[in-house]
């Protein structure tokens, strides 16, 4: 029987297509897109062309506005690192408690490093941002506000035009990790005030190692890799040309398949969802399901460790995850979940699944036929659950104890 890839969220497989128009630029048109020969000429036209391509993809207005960059770690971290070079007198970042550690460990360097202060905002129970601490934090000295659109452990979706509208009325540049969002949620923006987002191939289904960075024109911009003139002297180095013309190739397929897909894939997510809740009992859905990406679930098996639940999965055949695969191997709890507020017995039993196009209605079938099977076999062996089952001892409560 053939594995079943349910941690979409963590990476995709490459397109086929993807990889085909991938292959040629590995070996016959091998040139430097710098070289002026008709070794260079050819190569310069296709990164154009890619560029092109994931401009369209992000709906946005010029191809002059996409950098591209080594993934999405690069381009939060650039996002940031500009913002503090170029806005004079402001010294502050703004962003929240739930991003992604691409973006939180570099503002916990920059505090250790640097002094720079961040004020990470809140969210309640479902993952929604509270907009009022948000709001509050923007002052005087903000230099950028960072919040992502969508997080990659819940799905839930952040109104980021509204974040961005906020952060410039307050005088600061607005960035958006748009990793997890982008080929799943359409992004259009053309009109919208963010001035910089981040992107990565291989979250849809492009290749590893490449992303972009979209920095809206008249953003004032400071590289993060100085060196050759390449990406009109944003980002140095000698292009990773395949992994462009990849990237260029998945944003293209991503666009024209999104509505399709976002359909198929949601159904598929809403089906495995609702059938887990109606059969397995003591267990709930981890987030805003209201707004959320169509592919995500991440869900709590109370009186059970999601380790557990993942290493079994795994044995029959399913790959999923515990909360964020980046922190996976930390055992330390997911901060996304922290966040929330989640109490630490359900959060240890949260594990996340997430679908792409290529799941099938016959894999899902396959993971509601396995997963109440492993939830019960753990039950019967967790001793936290056997507790529950016992009786609660009878309170015998004297009318004197009772006295206020
Ligand atoms: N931002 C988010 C929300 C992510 O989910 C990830 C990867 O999981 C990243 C950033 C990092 O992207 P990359 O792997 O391209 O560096």
């Amino acid at each position: 029987m053939s594995p079943i890839y349910l941690d979409n969220n963590a990476t995709t497989r490459t397109d086929p297509a993807v990889v085909a128009a991938m292959l040629p630029f590995f070996s016959d048109h091998f040139g430097n897109a710098s070289s002026q020969h008709s070794f260079g000429v050819p190569v310069a036209d296709a990164i154009r062309n890619a560029r092109k391509k994931v401009r369209t993809f992000l709906g946005a207005a010029l191809d002059q506005e996409i950098v591209f960059t080594s993934g999405g770690t690069e381009s939060d971290n650039t996002a940031i690192l500009s913002a503090l070079d170029t806005q004079q007198g402001r010294d502050e970042i703004v962003t929240t408690k739930v991003e992604h550690p691409a973006l939180l460990s570099l503002l916990d360097h920059l505090r250790t490093s640097r002094g720079i202060k961040t004020h990470y905002v809140g969210v309640d129970s479902l993952g929604r941002l509270d907009l009022e601490e948000y709001r509050r934090a923007l002052g005087p000295r903000t230099a950028i506000a960072s919040a992502m659109w969508a997080n990659n452990e819940t799905g839930a979706l952040f109104p980021v035009q509204r974040l961005a509208d906020l952060a410039h009325a307050a005088g600061a540049l607005f960035h958006t990790d748009a990793v997890q969002a982008a080929g799943k949620i359409p992004l259009h923006l053309k009109g919208t005030a963010i001035d910089m987002l981040s992107l990565s191939g291989h979250k849809f289904q492009g290749p590893k190692g490449v992303g972009a960075l979209y920095v809206r024109k008249g953003t004032p911009f400071s590289p993060h890799l100085r060196g050759g003139a390449q990406e009109r002297r944003r980002r140095g180095g000698t292009e990773n040309v395949p992994g462009i013309i990849g990237l260029g190739a998945a944003a293209e397929l991503a666009g024209a398949r999104m509505a399709e897909d976002h359909m198929a894939i949601r159904g598929m997510r809403d089906r495995l969802e609702s059938a887990i809740l109606n059969t397995i009992e003591h267990c709930f859905v981890i987030g805003d399901t209201d707004d959320r990406l169509p592919n995500t679930t991440n869900i709590a098996f109370a009186y059970v460790e999601g380790e557990a639940i993942i290493h079994n999965l795994d044995r029959a055949g399913i790959a999923a995850s515990l909360g964020s695969a980046c922190a996976s191997g930390s055992m330390k709890p997911s901060h996304v979940l922290l966040a929330m507020n989640v109490p630490m017995t359900t959060l240890k039993g949260a594990i996340r699944m997430t679908l792409s196009r290529e799941n099938t209605q016959g894999e899902v079938d396959r993971v509601l036929r396995v997963l109440p099977e492993i939830i019960s076999k753990l039950r019967a062996t967790s001793r936290l659950w056997r507790a529950r089952a016992r009786p609660e001892p009878v309170m015998q409560v004297s009318p004197v104890e009772m006295a206020p």
